[in-house]
């Protein structure tokens, strides 16, 4: 029926489409595409032959407008380069401006390089944030890392070959020498994920900056340690003898 539909699409291995993302690219009226030419290789790969319109962040208020006036009798899938759309990818306006106008908007989960990443990182998962990119320029990046120090929960950032030793040297020096991983081309033929300290992972790609798509999740603060049985009982003790004595 017809909508927005959000459809995420491989980070690199095609095997990794939904059957169900495969079918709705099939069955649409119209794609979006952040770039025509890397989602066209998608969709002949799976025999789909459907008109696409680019959809990335240099669309404006008149591009939303138009799709928007399609969403009432067209079936309109918007898919990134890769990935999950919306997700350090556009698309969060023209799902609002579909909501606001009361169109059907459905998504269409599937593979996202934060999420996979987090997965072979050997990091706690019960909290996270995703950071996105960091800034590229020296004292945008420091500030944006003081700004999530003291949070408790495991970090997630996307990040550039060139600029992964600088940027893990930067989170070292303000988060302190955490549990790291770099997780590098996920599902593609040279898939890795190399753990240890901050510091240890800026040393070993300061001159060697790895090529292809990079994820980095750091873990996070240091528990204050739990109190043992010991302490416990001490605590139970002063507290007794404080009630004791008036
Ligand atoms: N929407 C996408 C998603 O759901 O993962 C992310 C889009 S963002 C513009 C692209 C960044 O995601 C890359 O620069 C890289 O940091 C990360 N990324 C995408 N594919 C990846 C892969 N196969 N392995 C590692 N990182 C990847």
């Amino acid at each position: 029926s017809p909508g927005l539909y959000i459809v995420a699409t491989p980070i690199g291995n095609l095997g990794d489409l939904t059957v169900r993302a495969a079918d709705l690219l099939r069955s649409a009226d119209l794609v979006l595409a952040e770039d025509k030419r890397v989602s066209s290789r998608l969709l002949s790969h799976i025999g789909a032959s459907v008109p696409m319109r680019t959809y990335n962040d240099h669309s404006d208020t008149a591009d939303r407008e138009a799709i928007v006036a399609r969403l009432g009798y067209e079936v309109v899938a918007l898919v990134s380069d890769a990935g999950t759309p919306l997700i350090s990818d556009p698309g969060y306006k023209l799902v609002r401006d579909a909501r606001a106008a009361g169109h059907q908007i459905v998504t269409l989960p599937g593979p996202c390089a934060a999420v996979a990443a987090m997965t072979l990182a050997g990091l706690p998962t019960d909290r996270f944030l995703f950071l996105g990119f960091l800034p590229p320029k020296e004292k945008a990046r420091a500030d944006a890392i003081a700004e999530v120090a003291a949070i408790r929960a495991t970090l997630t950032l996307y990040e550039s070959g060139p600029r992964l030793s600088a940027s893990l040297t930067a989170l070292a020096a303000g988060l302190g020498n955490r549990d790291a991983a770099v997780a590098r081309e996920l599902t593609k033929l040279h898939e890795e994920c190399v753990t240890g300290t901050l510091g240890e992972l800026a040393a070993r790609y300061a001159d060697a900056p790895p090529r292809g798509e990079i994820v980095i999740v750091v873990g996070p603060p240091a528990e204050a340690s739990a109190p043992t049985e010991d302490d416990l009982d001490a605590a139970l003790r002063s507290a007794l003898a404080a009630g004791e004595s008036p």
